[in-house]
């Protein structure tokens, strides 16, 4: 198996129902989502000086656990839309005196995810996703200068349990110092 795709949907999907094309489209729109979250602290001087410990709030997203992350209330596969073959976009040829044209449109019915759902989990309303607010305790060592501190797997989740790092950047305060 190939370790660096985010492999959620492998594990939800039956491959004997769902096409290969419609994994790809799945797989694609994991793959366009930001992993890690950022977070960005001002302390004083002081606080730098002695240390100290901040309290932070942030907005992680995870896969619904309602749906199980495939957007169907009884979790079952979102069939291909049928405007776009499942691929999520739309190819315009737009002919004038210069010459034909392709545009690349984002298709509507679906919203560029190249799947129809039927009939929408009322927690996530369809989108597979949920932002969450995530609390997590920082600390900040005495004698320290502007930093950035990487916490580990706290960030946005990629796959089921696999998540990107939360990156606090800490810098002082102009005032008061
Ligand atoms: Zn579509
Ligand atoms: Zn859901």
């Amino acid at each position: 198996m190939d370790e660096s795709k985010p492999n959620i949907f492998a594990d939800i999907f039956d491959s004997s129902k769902g096409s290969d094309n419609l994994l790809d489209v799945m797989t694609n729109l994991l793959y366009g989502l930001e992993s890690d979250c950022t977070y960005h602290i001002k302390v004083s001087r002081n606080e730098l000086l002695n240390g100290c410990t901040k309290s932070i709030s942030y907005k992680i997203r995870k896969f619904c656990d309602t749906c199980d992350g495939t957007g169907e209330a009884d979790k079952s596969i979102p069939e291909q839309c049928t405007t776009c073959n499942g691929n999520g976009y739309i190819d315009k040829v737009k002919q004038n005196f210069l010459g034909t044209f392709t545009n690349i449109k984002t298709c509507d019915p679906c919203r560029g995810t190249g799947v129809h759902i039927k009939n929408p989990c009322v927690i996530c309303k369809g989108s597979r996703v949920l932002e969450v607010l995530e609390h997590q305790e920082i600390f900040i060592a005495p004698n320290s200068t502007a930093h950035t501190i990487t916490i580990d797997d706290k960030g946005n989740y990629i796959d089921k349990d696999k998540r990107g790092n939360l990156i606090v950047t800490v810098s002082k305060k102009r005032w008061p110092n």
